[in-house]
């Protein structure tokens, strides 16, 4: 029996994989296909996420396919910039990471996969079809078939996850209504492997042209990656085809610069499951929500869903809590899904809204243009779920990226604490906090940490409040001045 079984080993599920290992859950990812997905599809890796691999053992062997980026902007059809972000050399956010990072879906995902060979406890199942679920009292039982046998047999698992995409068989089985969030456009996505130089933007651009918005981003591996809107009345077929393509590419190359790696039209949905849980079986990534990609949130979300759950299962499991903790992966997971469907949603329609202005329309109001790279609307943070009730502003936002301090050990936060909940004080925590809660904390395997130095101004102003405890995926529960006890 394992503790966890994987349905899915996509990004999503492989990512929950290398946290079952850090946790030390058994687990097995199951997938259909023979080997990781060749084409890509994710090319924005937000700072968050970034920890989020960092925590899951995956980020250096993931850097070779990836690369820093120089700044995001909305541009007129003539490629002047309407508004935009800057990002300078060396900059990191609080989480200690570039805002944004270039990527490589399959890089990526072979380096995640090659990340589970450090432990005994996970194994990857390719070429394996998850075909049925049944769900016991205290287990799950999941008919997987071999794809070249036919062959079934069963796997019994504690709780099962699934991150079989947007199509998941699990969410159907389970019977979880998909509700749509209003959007639904078909895009081409064009990616081109560049065999010169031919002077593109550094930049990642939403091109507001109202022939045709196109988004146009830099990759790693000498890659360069187009998406062209489909205009009323363009099929699928007709937009795919080579020439079509390369006359699409006119403006900013030629045939003879590069290589076409892929053309092919996708449907950008916003959609979102009813619930992430029924019982011991729990949803991740796009089986969960589907987003559209203008703020290259598809997978990041995904990474998110993957941190916020695989400590619960492993606090569950090791008898630390009950299983209500599992409540929360959907009181948390899901309004944070939905707000961030819709802030790229937001972000899809001021695209068309520039577009339109471009072309004699009104300036796009106000509130629309908060969405725009650069714009004040904020991604959001956990505002429900498990937090104490300290009711300060801190509560749900992530621990900055600080150098800690305990007994044995100084370095980053992250690396100090390791995969559990840590009380941060400037001074030794246990020192305020009365032996009853230090008790508690301890029973949770809490690490005590001090933070001499805050090294940022947010740090600064969290151990202003005394006593800070971050959850093991680094979400601040609550943070409190006199009484301390949190
Ligand atoms: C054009 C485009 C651009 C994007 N840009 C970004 C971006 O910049 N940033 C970002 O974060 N996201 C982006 N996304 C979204 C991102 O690609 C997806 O959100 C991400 O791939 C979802 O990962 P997943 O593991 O949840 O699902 P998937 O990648 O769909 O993986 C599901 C896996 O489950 C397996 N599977 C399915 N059914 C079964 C079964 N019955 N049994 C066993 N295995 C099964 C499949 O073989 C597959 O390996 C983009 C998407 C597109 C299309």
């Amino acid at each position: 029996m394992y503790d966890v079984a994987i349905a899915g080993g996509g990004p999503t599920g492989v990512i929950a994989a290398n946290l079952c290992g850090v946790y030390g859950l058994s687990a097995v990812v199951l997938d259909r296909a023979d080997d990781v997905y060749d084409l890509p599809r994710a090319v924005g890796m937000w700072d968050d996420v970034q920890r989020i691999l960092h925590d899951a053992g995956i980020l250096d062997e993931a850097m070779p396919a990836m690369c820093d980026h120089v700044g995001a902007e909305f541009v007129d059809p003539d490629g002047k910039r309407i508004i935009g972000l800057d990002f300078p050399p060396g900059f990191v956010t609080p989480n200690g990471y570039p805002i944004v990072r270039g990527f490589h879906q399959p890089g990526m995902e072979r380096a995640a996969r090659r990340c589970l060979d450090k432990y005994d406890n996970v194994e990857l199942r390719a070429a394996k079809e998850v075909t049925d679920i049944r769900q016991g009292a205290s287990s799950v039982t999941v008919t997987v078939r071999d794809t070249s046998s036919r062959t079934e047999e069963e796997i019994e698992t504690r709780w099962l996850i699934g991150c079989d995409g947007a199509s998941s068989l699990v969410r159907k089985t389970c019977g979880i209504a998909w509700n749509s969030l209003g959007y639904d456009h078909e895009w081409l996505v064009v990616d081109v492997a560049l065999e010169r130089d031919v002077g593109l933007s550094p930049y990642m651009q939403q091109v507001c042209d109202p022939a045709r918005p196109t988004t146009v981003i830099p990759l790693p591996l000498g890659m360069h990656r187009w998406e062209f809107q489909l205009r009323p009345g363009e099929t699928k077929d007709e937009m795919e085809e080579p020439e079509r393509v390369w006359s699409l590419l006119e403006p900013w190359m030629s045939r003879s610069d590069g290589e076409l790696v892929r053309a092919v039209v996708y449907r950008f949905h916003a959609t979102i499951a009813d619930t992430f849980r029924r019982d011991r079986i729990l949803l991740a990534g796009d089986a969960a929500h589907q987003t559209p990609p203008f703020m290259g949130q598809g997978l990041c979300s995904g990474a998110r869903d993957a941190h916020n759950l695989v400590w619960k299962l492993q606090h569950v499991e090791h008898g630390l809590t009950g299983e209500a903790l599992l409540d929360t992966y959907t009181d948390e997971r899901h309004p944070m899904a939905v707000a961030m469907v819709e802030h790229s949603v937001n972000t899809g329609k001021l695209i068309d809204a520039y577009a339109d202005m471009a072309s004699g329309g009104p300036e796009p109001p106000e509130d629309l243009q908060a969405y725009a790279y650069g714009g004040s609307a904020q991604l959001p943070h956990l505002s429900t779920g498990l937090l104490s009730d300290t009711g300060n502003e801190w509560e749900g936002r992530l621990v900055p990226l600080c150098t800690a301090v305990t007994d044995g050990a100084e370095g980053p936060i992250d690396d100090v604490a390791g995969p559990r909940w840590a009380v941060v004080a400037r001074d030794d925590p246990r020192g305020s906090l009365s032996s009853d809660i230090v008790s508690k904390w301890e029973r949770l395997g809490a690490a005590f940490l001090r933070v001499p130095e805050p090294g940022s101004a947010m740090m600064g102003a969290l151990l202003s409040l005394e006593t800070v405890a971050v959850r093991p995926d680094r979400i601040i529960y609550g943070a409190a001045s006199r009484p301390p006890d949190i």
